[in-house]
Order: structure tokens, then sequence, then C-alpha cells
């Protein structure tokens, strides 16, 4: 492509409202422009990074039989309805309505639509297993989009599903998405960690994020200092030293992360749904174990995190329940009047002031308690572990460092099979739900989690895998003849060769040209100056300081 040619609007000044390096590099590359909070338009530079990231993502998942299709992005709400999921989702999911007043969303994920599709088409276990995936575009209203194409309100993503007859074959299925997210991550250069996951609103019992350590990271993850132990704050689990009351015995068993019923819960807790927000909070051992009960009223299950020293986190479902909590909870927004034994946080209210927060005794409350002010943290954001608590595995200490979240892999099982009568005949001849796996990437995430690995003062500094280009050919002096015919002799010759090649023929200075390589990130550089009268050219790596002066004959050599 000649430079002459291109939609490449570089920036010099670092953008007033970038934060993150990733985002200030992508729009001084021009990459990528803002067109809303949280929406982004892709221009040439960015595309080709976020299509090379794709088939990267391709050439992985086929290797391990992966079949792609596409789904439509508006999806009817009967089928989230059919899931029990349409009033789940909440407000991250866009809704709308046709001309005759059907409901339909954005699709936010697709496990709904994919269940779908193999339900019509599935009916014996000779058909299986599949393992199907999409790269599409998702749709999800983030309360705070944030940090350029990290996390958008529209933004590319891989997902595959699995089907599997059992439970080893969805083992199976796992692990072999494992093994393609390692490589996939690994051919974009990405320095990442598998974490344990919590499962969240998706369902399911195993999941695992892969997490790029940094700064920038919104999540937070636990590793063991000494083993391979790591999980996601959300899903970590310490040791518990101690465990010496029966009260925190007790607490250890129920508190296991992961996704309770409302009835089992009770069961626990030995107390009719009515009291239950009440009795959650108490202090154990000088720690404080604290209730918070997010707001997504219609969240169909109780989700509990990690107790012990930390947050049990659930949310809520059952009706009557719900009632309870939103009648025990009445002076949020007012002066608070309740002696109550917990501490309430609605979702949406978490960031509204004048919380009540206490134990489970009675005057042991502070009122107009401020989030963020009172306590560590945000939503989302609780520590079920310190680096003081040790590891469960190994007993060593742990560090916790922040991450972004670039992929993520789930053994589903037969929620959406079953909620959906997804099944199949079996060998024995009986009817059985379809165990289900599903497996996300995020495009332009993974870009730039890339990104904030590899640039230095100057730029990006792509891996040759994804680069937009792979080198580009500067002519120093495009006035100059035989500079000119030479870079356009090698830019055609660099080309039949395969090589993804820029000609920067604009009438700039060779500083300027410089500039604009290494900002845009090029792996390799030619320069055309005043040598080629003896055929000689400069060769640099965009990953290195040394420049060189070599011949025309050697340039096929140097190419990696
Ligand atoms: P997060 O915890 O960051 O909100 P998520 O857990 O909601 O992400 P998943 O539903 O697991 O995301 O989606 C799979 C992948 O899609 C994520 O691992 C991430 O790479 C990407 N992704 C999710 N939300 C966004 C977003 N708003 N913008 C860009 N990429 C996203
Ligand atoms: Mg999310
Ligand atoms: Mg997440
Ligand atoms: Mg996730």
């Amino acid at each position: 492509m000649k430079m002459s040619k291109m939609l490449m609007p570089t920036l010099r000044e670092v953008p007033a409202d970038a934060e993150i390096t990733s985002h200030q590099l992508m729009l001084r590359a021009g990459m990528i422009r803002k067109m809303a909070s949280g929406v982004y338009n892709q221009l040439p530079m960015g595309i080709r990074v976020f299509k090379k990231i794709e088939n990267i993502i391709r050439e992985e998942l086929e290797k391990k039989g992966c079949q792609e299709i596409l789904c439509s992005g508006l999806i009817p709400a009967e089928l989230w309805k059919e899931s029990g999921r349409w009033d789940v989702m909440g407000a991250e999911m866009m809704r709308l309505k046709d001309r005759n007043e059907r409901d339909f969303c954005l699709g936010p994920t697709h496990e709904e639509v994919f269940t779908d599709i193999i339900r019509q088409e599935i009916t014996s276990y000779k058909q299986l297993p599949l393992n199907l995936y999409q790269i599409q575009v998702k749709y999800r209203d983030e309360r705070r989009p944030r940090f350029g194409v990290m996390r958008t309100k529209t933004f590319t993503m891989k997902d595959a599903y699995s089907f599997d007859v059992d439970q080893e074959g969805l083992d199976k299925s796992y692990q072999d998405m494992f093994e393609a997210y390692t490589n996939i991550f690994a051919r974009c250069d990405l320095d990442n960690s598998p974490v344990q996951a919590d499962t969240g609103a998706i369902g399911g019992s195993v999941s695992a994020e892969f997490m790029v350590k940094s700064e920038v990271g919104e999540d937070e993850i636990v590793f063991c200092s000494n083993c391979d132990y790591a999980a996601n704050m959300e899903k970590a689990v310490a040791q518990s030293s101690e465990a010496s009351t029966e009260e925190m015995k007790e607490l250890k068993e129920v508190h296991t992360p992961g996704v309770h019923t409302i009835e089992e819960l009770e069961n626990f807790f030995k107390l009719s749904a009515d009291k239950f927000a009440k009795t959650l909070v108490y202090v154990a051992d000088g720690k404080t174990v604290a209730v918070v009960v997010r707001g997504d009223r219609e969240v169909n299950e109780v989700k509990v995190g990690n107790a012990i020293g930390g947050v049990v986190e659930f949310e809520l479902a059952n009706e009557a329940t719900v009632e309870a909590v939103t009648n025990a909870t009445v002076g949020f927004a007012g002066p608070i009047e309740i002696k109550a034994d917990y501490v309430l946080i609605d979702n949406e209210v978490a960031n509204a002031r004048n919380l009540v927060v206490g134990a489970n005794k009675s005057e042991y409350h502070i009122e107009n308690a401020n989030y963020g002010r009172d306590f560590e943290g945000t939503v989302g954001d609780f520590r079920n572990v310190t680096e003081s608590d040790k590891c469960t595995k190994c007993g060593s200490h742990f560090e916790i460092a922040r991450g972004v979240e670039v992929g993520h892999i789930f053994k589903l099982g037969t929620k959406y099979s079953e909620s959906m009568g997804a099944n199949f005949v079996d060998k024995d001849g009986k009817s059985k739900p379809i165990v289900m796996g599903c497996y996300g990437i995020g495009v332009e995430r993974t870009a730039a989690a890339v990104i904030e690995q590899h640039h230095d003062e100057n730029g990006i500094i792509w891996p040759l895998s994804i680069a937009p280009y792979h080198l580009v050919v500067v002519p120093v002096n495009i006035k100059k003849a035989e500079q000119m015919e030479a870079a356009e002799k090698l830019y055609a010759q660099l080309q039949s060769m395969g090589v993804e090649v820029l000609l920067d023929d604009r009438d700039e200075r060779a500083g300027v040209k410089f500039k604009d390589s290494e900002l845009i990130g090029i792996p390799m550089r030619i320069t055309v100056g005043k040598d080629i009268t003896e055929g000689k050219v400069e060769f640099k790596l965009r990953d290195q300081a040394d420049k060189e002066l070599i011949s025309l004959d050697e340039i096929e050599a140097r190419i990696k």
C-alpha cells in the first residue's frame, strides 16, 4: 500500500482524554476514532491488526476441529425468555422493539442462539461432539466504558460453544479450547496467565480466565508465590488458619464460591427467606464478614463468594426475598433508621451515598457509610483474600496483581440445553440434554493488551504476527528519481515475496516518516537514501536500536 493514498491520521500529541498507553497509542497511530462514549470506529491501521488476531483465532480453533458460523446480532426476546435470562441480564443488555412491538435485543453473548441452532439440527449422539464458533460484534451497555477499546459498548468477540454427549466429552472440549487459547495468545506474543474464575450470570461450574498482568487491568488476580494456584479475586479462596470456632467452620462449608440456590442458603442458615438478609453479616474472629446484596433484582440464583475475612456477594432471585430485602433497605436515599444486621449495597445505588453497614449485633452499625470512602474497592472488586492469607494448595503466601481479562472459558453443563430443550438420543436410546461449554475472546481488547506489553516512548512495537504491515520502505527524498525508482522496485519485489509492505511515498521529511512508522509499530523498515547509488539501503528492526547498511541482495535473507 502506498502511504500517500492511505487514511492514516497519526497524532503527535497525546490525546487528552486517553488515560492509558494502549488507548493513547491506538488513537495516535490512527487505528481507531471515538464516535460516542464506549463506541469506536476502526480505521485502516486498526482493522488490519484486529483481522490478524481474528485469523490467528480462526486457525487455532480450526486446528481443534471448531467450525465457523455467523449468527445474527439481533436476537428475539423469546429465546432469552426460554433460558430465563431475559429478566436476568439487567441494564447491560440493549433491548429494542421492532415495528410490531416485538421485543429484541442486540446480543451481548450468544448461548441461547447457539443452543437454538443445535436443538433444531441435532437429534442423535452420532452427530456429536460439535464445536461451533463465530467472530461477531457484541453489544453491552457497560456502566463504565473506558480505556479505549478495552471496555466498549460494542466490540468484536470470538465466541465458541461446544456440544457433547457427557461430562467426559465436555472435559475434552474444554481442554482443547484451553490449549487453543494458550496458542492464540502465544502467537499474539501476549504474556498471560490462565486463572480460576467465577461463572457469574453465564452459569456453569468450572471456568478459567486468560489474564494479562497489567496495572491498567480492571480485575484483581491472586497468584500463589510458590505453586501454580492462580484465581480471580472474585473466586480466590484462602486457607483458613483461623477456623477455630464452630461458626467459622460452618462458614467455610457454605461459602464455597459458586452458585447456590436460595433454598440451599436458607437451609444452611436455618432461616426463612425474609430473615435471611439480616443474618448473613457478622464479625467472626475480628474480621467482618460483610454481605453485599446486589441490585440485580431478577437474578434467579444466589451466588456466594468466599466469606471469611472478605465479602459475601450474593444475588437474589426469589421474589419473596427480594421483597424482604427491598423493604429492609428503604432509607437508602433518605435518612437511615434501620438497625439491621447486614450491609446492603444495591448495585444501582452503589455510587450513591448513605449506606447502612454493620454486624449482626444490634447497635453495631454505621449509618451513612459511603462506598469507596469507607470501604475499599468498588462494586465487583471485593477482596476475598489478602497477601497475608495462605494458599489453599500449598500454604505459601499469595501475590495480588491487576489483570486484563482477554479470554474466558466455561463448562456450562446442561443449563441451556435443559431450559431450552436441546436434547439428543444417546446410544442407550435415552433422550438426554446436550452438555455444553462456551468460550470467548475479545478481539480489540486483546490488541490493546498487546500494546500495553509491547511499546516504547516512540510508539507501538507490534509482534510480526499481528502487525498491520510487516515492513515499510521509506525513500528519504521522493524528489530524487534514483531513490524513488529503487524504492518502488523494492516495494514491488517485496510484495511479490508475500511481504505486507508499505511504501512511504508521502512528500514529507524522512524524520516525519520515521516517527510515523515507529508510532504505528511496523516491525521492519528499509530506508532508501543516498547510498542507493552503491546499491545499499538501511535496514532497521522496530524493536532494536541498531540500523545497518545492507546491499539490496541481502534483503531477502533479513526478512523474518
Ligand atoms: P469483563 O469482566 O471485563 O466485563 P466479561 O467477563 O463480562 O468481561 P465475557 O462475557 O467473559 O466478558 O466475554 C468474553 C471476552 O469478551 C472477555 O474476556 C473480553 O476479552 C471481551 N469483552 C467483554 N466485555 C467487553 C467490553 N465491554 N469491551 C471489550 N471487550 C470485552
Ligand atoms: Mg462484563
Ligand atoms: Mg469478567
Ligand atoms: Mg468473563
